[in-house]
């Protein structure tokens, strides 16, 4: 059986101030959720004092991206697998479309900075996804299997078998927009083959694949009963405590 895992990736919102209410809010409506794994991405300079606060709860912090580079040296602006976890992070979001599309995030960064994280300790959550022109082309499986193919080129299975994959349809971030349970499920269905084609069936079917897309308290019930979904990556809604614990909270 595969927990799920409901994480909330905060983008560029909050200071340190209002991140760490927001997760000490969270910490007391999620106390009792064991039925998935509970994860929170403030942005850099929120992570350490937010991690400070829910050590030894049920949540755990990732971080939005992480340096390609492994050792310490001239990358302004960078920040290590080893400074993350150091900060007290145990994930971090690898490949977001924002990053890919705003911030020049080519699959050979990606494929780079998993290896990084990996060698850290740190539990990459991988995202991939089409835009809407794609899908519309008929193309959104092959955006996907060319994005996946070069983010793990090189990848041993027992790498792979630690990741958690984000499919994430660009056309549904932060749109409003959901993929209906039977569009995201047939992604996740495809995303679980091409795994299996490439790195076995123990290690497709050990591999949470979450889906991310203006998930909601009032969709996420809805999308969790899909057979391959297995669990969310939650923007917007994940911002305030409260609506993020009813996502969390699906089950109830
Ligand atoms: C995201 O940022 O990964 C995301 C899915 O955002 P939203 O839930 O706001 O669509």
């Amino acid at each position: 059986m595969r927990k799920p895992v409901i994480a909330g990736n905060w983008k560029m919102f909050k200071t340190i101030s209002e991140s760490v209410n927001t997760a000490l809010s969270l910490k007391s409506l999620v106390a009792n959720a064991n039925h998935c794994e509970v994860i929170i991405a403030p942005v850099f300079t929120s992570l350490k004092a937010v991690a400070d606060r829910v050590e030894g709860s049920n949540i755990q912090v990732a971080a939005q991206d992480v340096s390609d580079q492994l050792k310490y040296g001239a990358h302004t602006g960078e920040i290590s697998a080893e400074m993350l976890k150091d900060a007290g992070c145990s994930h971090v979001i690898i490949g977001h479309s924002e990053r890919r599309s705003l911030y020049g995030d080519i699959d050979e960064f990606i494929n780079r900075k998993l290896r990084a994280a990996l060698q850290f300790g740190l539990t990459p959550i991988l995202c991939c996804g089409e835009t809407l022109g794609e899908r519309d082309a008929g193309n959104a499986e092959q955006v996907v299997n060319n994005q996946l193919t070069a983010d793990l080129n090189g990848f041993a299975d027992e790498d792979v078998a630690k990741l958690i994959i984000a499919y994430e349809p660009v056309w549904a971030i932060g749109t409003g927009r959901t993929a209906t349970p039977d569009q995201a499920q047939q992604m996740h269905g495809y995303i679980r083959g091409w795994l299996t084609d490439k790195f076995g069936t123990s290690v497709s079917q050990g591999l949470r694949i979450l889906y991310g897309g203006s998930v909601k308290p009032d969709n996420i019930a809805e999308l969790m009963r899909a057979e391959d979904i297995d669990g969310a990556l939650v923007g917007g809604a994940s911002l305030e405590a409260e609506s993020f614990a009813k996502i969390v909270n699906y089950n109830e």
